[in-house]
């Protein structure tokens, strides 16, 4: 059955912030009120990486230890993705890595933070963010991590399972490849499961290769 044509998320409809390199963006961001998120947060955790970056990776927001550290993926998601990356042949050190939403999103319960998803609303103001990042490193590919991201780069309707592991090419110019989130490694309780989806996981992710030749 022929695919129904590919729709553009709020972060590839060309409307985002302006500025001339990442470090400004960053700086421009750090006043960003564009939704509630910010009141609440430790502070900003904007992208890294590279600026010649030809691979970025976008995950979902910061998780706790991000918010404290102020950085993308420094946690246990972060690790698996390390890991995963080094097993699929890719260097995390030359690739950009990202959120859809640049801070965390929690419910305090107790003395935790329980990580809590971002809404659709939350998504499309902070994409005025990622397209800046996008358009600002015009990437050879972008890696979707999970179910935010996508909705951030491709809409709502295109989901995770559907696309799992395709490359889907974007009028950005770049192909967004679909992945799951690595924090939903972490969730997975039976071990067996768990490698399985590990192993395809790190097989999603080799195809990054092909694209940066
Ligand atoms: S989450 Fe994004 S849009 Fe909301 S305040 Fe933070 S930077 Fe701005």
């Amino acid at each position: 059955m022929p695919r129904e044509p590919v729709k553009m998320g709020p972060a590839l409809s060309g409307e985002h912030a302006e500025a001339n390199s990442i470090a400004a963006l960053r700086k421009q961001a750090e006043g960003c009120e564009r939704c509630d998120l910010y009141k609440h947060a430790t502070q900003l955790v904007f992208g890294e990486g590279p600026g010649e970056a030809r691979v970025v990776l976008v995950g979902e927001q910061p998780g706790d230890r991000e918010d404290l550290a102020g950085r993308p993926f420094v946690g246990p998601a972060g690790r698996i993705l390390d890991e995963c990356l080094h097993e699929a042949g890719i260097d995390r050190s030359s690739c950009y890595l990202t959120n859809a939403v640049k801070h965390f999103k929690f419910e305090e319960r107790g003395k935790r933070r329980l990580h809590s998803r971002p809404n659709a609303g939350e998504i499309e103001r902070c994409s005025w963010w990622l397209g800046a990042e996008l358009e600002e490193l015009h990437p050879k590919v972008v890696v979707a991590l999970g179910a935010t991201a996508l909705a951030s780069l491709l809409g709502r309707r295109a989901g995770v399972l559907k696309n799992r592991g395709d490359l889907i090419t974007t009028p950005a110019g770049y192909p967004v490849l679909v992945t799951i989130h690595p924090s939903y490694l972490l969730r997975i309780r039976n071990r067996v499961d768990a490698a399985a989806e590990r192993g395809r996981f790190v097989k999603d992710l080799a195809k990054i290769a092909a694209q940066v030749e």
